[in-house]
């Protein structure tokens, strides 16, 4: 087994139906529908507002048995200022599981072979919040119907439209109001894997062998805009770590996901890192897992591909940007606690930003091809 690589696909007819989905933004599908995860939990600690989903991911584990069905939750605050300290600070990883033998999922024959796992009819799901899908434990005062995390998403969904529709004894919002509610969570879609090919790996490991730094560096230097005058004047520095980076995603441009937790070797299991610089130190930035003092190994990095799929704004210069999200988990998929069906265990989570400015939105635009110097060069030079 190599990498696993997950790309952003539209969603399927079907795909609200799924148990175990693995998506980008929409808002959090639980695990546990019983126990969604409630917004204390879940707000940044810059600007203590509510942060939105920005993916999860079903990664079940064959040991321990505890973790048969398990969910990872990464979520993130909208506000792009927030985003200039730690990422433990303004996004937050969540781990959740359960055992084969649970009380929330039954386990049903579909033909012969295939296993389908369904929502058991006497689990009642816990109330969400009409924004933004954490645990809905405030009810509008009027109709008592629709529900809210936190008075912050009450009134917003006041003022997107139920006002109006709550004192007409209506409680399901109309077409605009479900528009702006959209625009509340980033825009859903389907993570869809795929292994990552061996022409991928080749290519990064021949150009890493037998060949000394100087000469990587003579090379690679081509991959840079040099002919663009501006760029030379400005000088971008790029570093080897950038540029074993750009040749391993190369064959593989639109991955927003690496799932490095089931490779082989161990070599496989590290992080595809995005500089040399920034690099998360395992003792300082990623603490052993607190429940169990075991520790923390790297699961999964975010692409800065995600990125485009967000409709963040990226004329914005302080929008929301990463090289790549490094996210770290208990090596032993630790049990939560068995008294406490609402216990989720939080993760740790590293961002590595570019080296030089502006390398990672240029370099993303350019992938996309609506960057008109960048993506030329770029092109003319790895054809
Ligand atoms: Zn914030
Ligand atoms: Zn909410
Ligand atoms: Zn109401
Ligand atoms: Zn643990």
């Amino acid at each position: 087994m190599t990498i696993t690589l997950g790309y952003a696909e539209p969603l399927d007819e079907d795909f609200h139906t799924e148990p175990f989905p693995s998506k980008i933004g929409g808002k959090p599908q639980w695990l546990d529908p019983r126990h969604p995860l409630p917004v204390d939990r879940v707000r940044c600690d810059e600007c203590s507002k509510a942060m939105s989903l920005l993916m999860q991911l079903y990664a079940p584990e064959d040991t321990p048995e505890t973790a048969f069905h398990r969910m990872l939750y990464v979520f993130m605050c909208r506000n792009g200022a927030c985003h200039r300290g730690s990422a433990n600070r303004c996004m937050r990883v969540f781990r959740k599981q359960m055992a084969e033998e649970n009380p929330v999922y039954q386990e049903e024959r579909d033909g012969e072979e295939d296993v389908v796992w369904v929502l058991n009819e006497q689990v009642q799901g816990s109330p969400a919040c009409v924004v933004c899908g954490l645990a809905g434990t405030k009810a509008c005062s009027k109709c008592h119907v629709r529900r809210y995390c936190s008075r912050e998403h009450q009134l917003a969904d006041w003022e997107m439209g139920h006002r109006a529709q709550c004192s007409k004894g209506l409680v399901e919002p109309t077409a605009a109001h479900q528009k702006k509610l959209q625009r509340m969570v980033y825009p859903e879609l389907v993570i869809v894997s795929e292994e990552e090919d061996e022409q991928a790996t080749a290519m990064e490991q021949s150009d890493d062998e037998g060949s000394d730094d100087e000469e990587i560096k003579a090379g690679d230097m081509a991959l840079v805009p040099v002919t663009n005058e501006k760029a030379e004047d400005s000088q971008v520095e790029v570093d080897k770590a950038f540029l074993v980076f750009q040749r391993r995603i190369q064959s593989n441009p639109d991955q927003v996901l690496r799932y490095a937790r089931a490779a082989d070797s161990a070599e496989e299991r590290e992080p595809l890192f995005v500089s040399d610089e920034g690099r998360p130190v395992i003792d300082d930035n990623v603490p052993d897992c607190e429940r169990c003092g075991a520790k923390r190994e790297f699961e999964m990095q975010i692409m800065p591909q995600m990125l485009n799929y967000l409709s963040i704004d990226s004329t914005d210069p302080t929008s929301i940007d990463w090289g790549t999200l490094l996210v770290y988990t208990c090596a032993n998929s630790c049990d939560l606690d068995s008294d406490d069906d609402a216990e989720y265990a939080r993760e740790v989570v590293c961002r590595q930003n570019f080296s030089s400015q502006g390398i990672g939105e240029k370099f993303v635009r350019a992938m996309h091809g609506d960057d008109s110097g960048i993506t030329r060069q770029i092109e003319s030079l790895t054809i």
